[in-house]
């Protein structure tokens, strides 16, 4: 049976959606279901706009949590509506409170969860796929059970579109009484200072890697991101040695990216790096050595030193002006 109602869990985040619940929305109009989106902080109007553009014709608005932790009260609100009437498939961004709502809501409903999900296909019902083993492989898998199937997709791992709809419509989802599952307040929140755009949005990303050969020389990276209004990235490797800061890691336990152009610089290619950037449309790769994995999926493979070739593209692109 085709799919005929799907719910998206949509993120707020600073007065507009998560770009994963854009993504998630536009995907999930694809399958020619109803779509409706579940979201909360008291901002409906804005919003259900937003919402109904990217092709959802229901808001749920479980309301202002008040600086409540989203997992227990959204996720009691979702059980109160599926109550009244479920969809096939709930849909939740990878994130931090998108877990934390799945895992409840898997609980509160006695239904499973589907995580790590990068593909969805309408065969008579949900399929989910799933990277293994460093994205080398790809497991499709299916909700046997009743419905509703929860699904917790990865970021990036569809386009989003605005499909230019007219707001949907509000209709308020109150979280009822959580008692003390929903007592967790958010105290404070870090906000990571950044200049230029986020990693995960970028247009371009410039990656370094242990081929930098020294904490300093990340500065190359992030000059050349800068001149090309990019964000700068960073493979595992000089994570774990502490030259840059986790939120910088592309990769399977990093962030995925897909901007026009990745510049890898200095990176081996390991499958574990390449899971975070092999949707980039246009890849460029800067490594002394021909035979890294890299070049193998590079559109412009450059054999080289990264301190010769960088300083020399940071010296061209400034000369541009
Ligand atoms: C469970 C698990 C999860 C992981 N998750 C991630 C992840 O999310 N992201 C990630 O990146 N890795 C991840 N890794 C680690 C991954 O396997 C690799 O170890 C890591 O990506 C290697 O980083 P690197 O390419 O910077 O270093 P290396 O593999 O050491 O490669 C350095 C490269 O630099 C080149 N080089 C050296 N000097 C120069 C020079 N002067 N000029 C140009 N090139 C030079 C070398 O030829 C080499 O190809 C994970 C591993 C595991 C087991």
């Amino acid at each position: 049976m085709a799919l005929s109602s799907i719910w998206v869990v949509a993120e707020p985040s600073n007065g507009t959606l998560t770009s994963t619940s854009l993504e998630l929305l536009t995907h999930a109009r694809t399958f020619g279901a109803t779509v409706s989106a579940v979201t909360w902080d008291g901002n409906a109007p804005a919003l259900a706009a937003l919402a109904g553009e990217y092709g959802a014709t229901t808001l749920y608005d479980v309301g202002d949590l008040n600086g409540a932790l989203p997992g227990a009260p959204v996720a009691s609100a979702i059980a109160a509506l599926v109550a009244s009437g479920a969809p096939d498939v709930i849909l939740i961004p990878t994130s931090y409170d998108g877990r934390d709502i799945a895992g409840r809501l898997s609980a509160r409903l006695d239904r499973p969860v589907l995580t790590n999900v990068t593909g969805l296909i309408d065969e008579g019902g949900v399929v989910t796929e799933h990277p293994v083993f460093g994205g080398t492989l790809l497991v499709r898998a299916r909700f046997t059970a009743e419905g509703p199937g929860i699904v917790v997709a990865r970021a990036k791992s569809f386009a989003a579109e605005s499909a230019g709809g007219p707001s949907a419509t509000v209709v308020s989802a109150p979280a009822g009484d959580t008692g003390a599952r929903g007592g967790a307040t958010i105290v404070v929140s870090h906000v990571e200072e950044r200049t230029g755009p986020k990693l995960e949005e970028a247009a371009v990303v410039v990656s370094g890697g242990r081929g930098l050969g020294e904490a300093d020389k990340y500065a190359l990276i992030e000059e050349t991101a800068k001149l090309l209004h990019g964000a700068a990235g960073a493979s595992r490797a000089i994570v774990d040695a502490g030259w840059v800061p986790y939120s910088h890691q592309v990769g399977q336990t990093g962030k995925t990216v897909k901007p026009t152009v990745y510049i890898a610089c200095g990176i081996s290619g390991a499958t574990q790096h390449m899971v975070g950037m092999k949707g980039s449309k246009n890849i460029v790769a800067i490594n002394k050595d021909a035979d890294a994995p890299i070049f193998q999926i590079a559109d412009l493979g450059i054999v080289g030193d990264v301190h010769k070739v960088l300083p020399a593209l940071i010296a061209a692109l400034k000369s541009r002006g």
